[in-house]
């Protein structure tokens, strides 16, 4: 069967797969997926929401008691996007709190068929304290990350590109600019829509092969 080609990529027709609670539970590792995360109130069911054109799949990773899980959804063929579990749902107790980051842990350092990590940030507070260790950790794993500086109509087009640069410039100060991406995003408005869209088709493009990440 020929592969078919990258920009058909279709984000409308993405499908509720699984929910997982662990690693052990997530379907099996093969093809290409990427995942988003972001603290709570990031904008990441919205951003979801305005790339697939369906309310219903994020509303089902805030169903209650899937908060917590990752929730898989099919594009097509082996092609997911992977809704991590939001952090700062301020309250579950410090137990679990640790359980859900060893998870996450797990399945960033362990997933080989994760392509690359869309990071969520609300332009009005970006680089808080959860973002820097998402970014910590993939930059140690190797893996490519895509910051999106969310509900960016709420700031004028001017300071939101300065925002867009004063987070490049503080990355690279520490250091974790390499292989991260940066870019203004409203749901709202669906400005950046596109960008994002060739973002992913970038990552899950089917000619990019196991083989090729590794090398
Ligand atoms: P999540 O917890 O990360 O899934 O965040 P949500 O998508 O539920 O959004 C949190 C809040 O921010 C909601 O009140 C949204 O309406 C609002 N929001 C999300 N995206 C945007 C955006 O692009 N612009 C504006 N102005 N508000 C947004």
């Amino acid at each position: 069967m020929s592969e078919p080609k990258p920009e058909a990529i279709q984000f409308r027709n993405v499908e509720f797969l699984t929910s997982a609670p662990t690693l052990a539970e997530c379907p099996p590792d093969e093809g290409a997926e990427v995942a988003f995360a972001g603290r709570s109130n990031a904008g990441k069911s919205s951003a979801i929401n305005a790339l697939t054109g369906s309310n219903k799949l994020a509303r089902t990773s805030k169903t209650p008691g899937r908060t917590q899980l990752i929730n898989f959804f099919r594009i097509r063929d082996n092609l997911r996007l992977v809704d991590l579990p939001g952090y700062g749902y301020a309250k579950v107790a410090r137990s679990m709190k640790d359980e859900w980051q060893r998870h996450l842990a797990f399945y960033l350092e362990q997933r080989q068929c994760l392509r690359g990590l869309i990071l969520l940030m609300d332009i009005r507070h970006p680089l808080k304290e959860f973002d820097l260790h998402m970014i910590t950790w993939a930059a140690t794993a190797g893996l490519p990350i895509h910051l999106l500086l969310t509900k960016a109509d709420k700031l004028k087009q001017g300071p939101a590109n300065n925002t867009r640069f004063a987070v490049e410039k503080a990355l690279k100060e520490k250091g974790l600019n390499t292989g991260v991406t940066v870019q203004t995003f409203s749901s709202t408005k669906r400005t950046g829509l596109d960008k994002l869209e060739r973002k992913l088709v970038d990552w899950l493009a089917p000619r990019e092969t196991q083989a090729q990440r590794d090398s």
